[in-house]
């Protein structure tokens, strides 16, 4: 388990409760859009708000404790800052699924950004489409 006070600390944010809650849900389910995190955790903290939720989502992006995953067609899902992934994203669904990086990938984007004289700060891999469970739904 990440020890989510130092992550804070460390990326300049207070450690407050409501956070260190937050970012166990994120870690406990991988992506979490806003709405999820926040029908999880009203469970336990029924005053909550959304717009709270939000809020405190939007800074950790910020800061960068977390990393948005934009899913077409959907809203954003959110997860833990980690290592270089990619990720299969369902369109039906909306489930995330990390993979790990190809290093190759990597050669290739980082010559194309020299090329290009293009100073890369980030990068994610997502690829869009149809999981395996969605798509034995579309037999039936
Ligand atoms: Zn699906
Ligand atoms: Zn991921």
């Amino acid at each position: 388990m990440t020890d989510y006070a130092t992550l804070l600390k460390d990326n300049s944010l207070k450690a407050t409760f409501q956070r260190m809650q937050f970012l166990e849900k994120i870690e406990e389910y991988g992506h979490m859009s806003i709405d999820d995190i926040y029908s999880k955790v009203t469970k336990m903290h029924p005053s909550l708000s959304l717009a709270t939720v939000y809020k405190n989502i939007i800074l950790m992006v910020k800061n960068g404790v977390l990393v948005e995953v934009p899913i077409d067609g959907k809203k954003s899902k959110y997860e833990l800052k980690k290592e270089e992934h990619i990720h299969l994203i369902c369109t039906e669904c909306g489930d995330v699924k990390d993979k790990p990086h190809i290093q190759k990938t990597d050669i290739i984007l980082k010559e194309l950004a020299s090329l290009e004289n293009f100073r890369l700060k980030k990068q994610q891999f997502n690829l869009y489409g149809i999981c395996n469970n969605c798509q034995s739904k579309e037999v039936s």
